[in-house]
C-alpha cells in the first residue's frame, strides 16, 4: 500500500473518533484564552494516541511533536486554534453547547478534532517519513491580539525554526469534500479605529455660543472615506467602516462630544501603516479646523496574510492527489481577519479551506451565527489531508 493510500484508510478508519472529539469539544466550548478544559482534552487525546512530546505554552495552548526517520532534516508546522464564540447556540443537535452562551460557531472544534486526528495518523506512519511534524494548539483566535501572536513569542516557532506552516479552516461556502486554495495575497489586516470629537455642548437655536461636534464627526467620517478612494491604490483592497456613532445630544441640544467607532482594513502592511497614519491626521487636522479637538485612538488588530504561493502551489498538488482535481477548487480573497496571519510574518506559511457546506442536510448557515454547523463528512478528509501534505512538505 501507497503512503497516500495508507493516510487515506487511516483517516476514514479513525472518523467515527475524530466525530467523537469534535462533538466532546463542541459540547464544552470556551472562550479565547480560557481554553483550560480544552487543552487539557487535546493533550489527554494526544497522550492516548501515543504522543509524549507536549510543551504547554501561550496560557492554555500547546505545541506536539511527531518525529519521524531522521528527525533534524526538516520540520513543519500545523497548526489549529480551540477558542469559542460569545454566541448563544440555536442549534438543536445532541452535542449543543453545554457552557450557555458560548458556542464554537467558527469551526475551531473542527479544526483542532481534525489536527488531532492528523497527530494521530502522522505518529501511526512515523516510521514512513523524514523529519519532524509540529502540532500548534493555539488558544484565542477570536480575540486580540490572538493567540498565535503568545505562541510565537513563546518559541512555537523556534528550534529548530520550521520551514512553513500550515492552517485549515471551515467554509461553510464550499461543500463538503472540496477543498479550497488561494496564492497570495488572501485575508486583510483588521484594526480597531476609536475617534472622540470634542465640541462645546450648548442650545441647538444658538450654535455661535457652541462648538458642534456632531458637525465636526459628520465632516471626519466623510473625509476619511476619501482617504480609501484617493489615497489607496485601486489595485489593493482596503475598507474603512464606522459602524458606530453616539452623540448623545438632543433635538436641540449640541452635546460636547461624539464617539465614533470602526474598522480599517488592508492586503498591505505599507498601506496599513499609512492609511492609519492619514486617517489619524485628517481626523486630528480637520477637527482643529472647525474648531474643535478629535482623539484617535488605534487599536492594532492582525496583519495581513499572504499565502506563500510556491507553499501553497505544492500543497494543492498534494490535495488533488488526496480528493481528486475536481474537488480543488480557487478561492477569493477576503478582508475577514485571522491571526494565523502573525505566523505568515514569520515564515512561510498558507491557509486553505475545508469545504463543510450541505444543502441537502441544511447545513448552510456561515460561520459565527448560532446555527453554524458542518457536515461531519468533512472530517472523514481534513486529519488525512493534512497528514498527506505534511508528509509532502517533509519529502521535498
Ligand atoms: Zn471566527
Ligand atoms: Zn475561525
Amino acid at each position: 500500500m501507497s503512503l497516500l493510500e495508507k493516510i487515506k484508510s487511516l483517516s476514514q478508519a479513525h472518523s467515527a473518533k475524530t466525530v467523537a472529539i469534535r462533538r466532546h469539544i463542541h459540547a464544552n466550548p470556551e472562550l479565547s484564552y480560557q481554553e483550560v478544559n480544552t487543552v487539557k482534552y487535546v493533550e489527554e487525546q494526544l497522550r492516548s494516541f501515543g504522543i509524549t512530546n507536549i510543551t504547554r505554552m501561550a496560557g492554555t495552548g500547546l505545541v506536539a511533536e511527531v518525529a519521524g526517520k531522521n528527525p533534524t532534516r526538516k520540520t513543519i508546522a500545523l497548526r489549529a486554534d480551540m477558542d469559542a464564540l460569545p454566541i448563544v447556540e440555536a442549534n438543536d443537535v445532541p452535542y449543543k453547547s453545554t457552557n450557555p452562551g458560548v458556542m464554537h460557531a467558527c469551526g475551531h472544534d473542527v479544526h483542532t478534532s481534525s489536527l488531532l486526528g492528523t497527530a494521530r495518523i502522522l505518529n501511526e506512519v512515523k516510521d514512513q517519513f523524514e523529519g519532524t511534524v509540529r502540532f500548534l494548539f493555539q488558544p484565542g483566535e477570536e480575540k486580540n491580539p490572538g493567540g498565535a501572536s503568545y505562541m510565537i513569542r513563546d518559541g512555537a516557532l523556534e528550534n529548530p525554526r520550521p520551514v512553513g506552516i500550515i492552517g485549515q479552516h471551515v467554509f461553510p461556502l464550499l461543500p463538503a469534500g472540496k477543498i479550497g486554495f488561494r496564492e497570495g495575497m488572501y485575508m486583510a489586516s483588521a484594526d480597531e479605529i476609536y475617534l472622540r470629537v470634542i465640541g462645546k455642548g450648548g442650545h441647538g437655536a444658538a450654535p455661535e455660543l457652541a462648538i458642534d461636534p456632531i458637525v465636526i464627526a459628520s465632516h471626519i467620517i466623510i473625509a476619511l472615506q476619501q482617504i480609501i478612494s484617493r489615497n489607496a491604490s485601486p489595485k489593493q483592497p482596503t475598507v474603512l467602516t464606522f459602524g458606530d456613532i453616539v452623540g448623545k445630544g438632543a433635538t436641540n441640544i449640541i452635546p460636547d462630544e461624539v464617539r465614533i467607532a470602526g474598522t480599517f482594513r488592508a492586503m498591505n502592511e505599507t498601506w496599513r501603516a499609512s492609511g492609519l497614519q492619514k486617517i489619524q491626521k485628517m481626523a486630528e487636522s480637520l477637527a482643529e479646523g472647525m474648531g474643535g479637538r478629535c482623539e484617535v485612538e488605534i487599536s492594532h488588530g492582525y496583519p495581513y496574510l499572504e499565502n506563500n504561493p510556491e507553499l501553497t502551489r505544492r500543497l494543492r498538488v498534494a490535495a488533488e492527489a488526496y480528493v481528486g482535481q475536481e474537488n480543488v477548487h480557487d478561492i477569493d480573497i477576503t478582508l475577514g481577519a485571522e491571526d494565523f496571519a502573525y505566523y505568515s510574518q514569520v515564515i512561510p506559511a498558507s491557509f486553505y479551506r475545508l469545504g463543510t457546506r450541505n444543502d441537502a442536510k441544511g447545513l448552510t448557515s456561515y460561520v459565527h451565527t448560532p446555527t453554524f454547523n458542518i457536515d461531519e463528512d468533512a472530517l472523514a478528509i481534513g486529519p488525512g489531508l493534512m497528514a498527506w501534505m505534511a508528509v509532502n512538505e517533509l519529502a521535498g
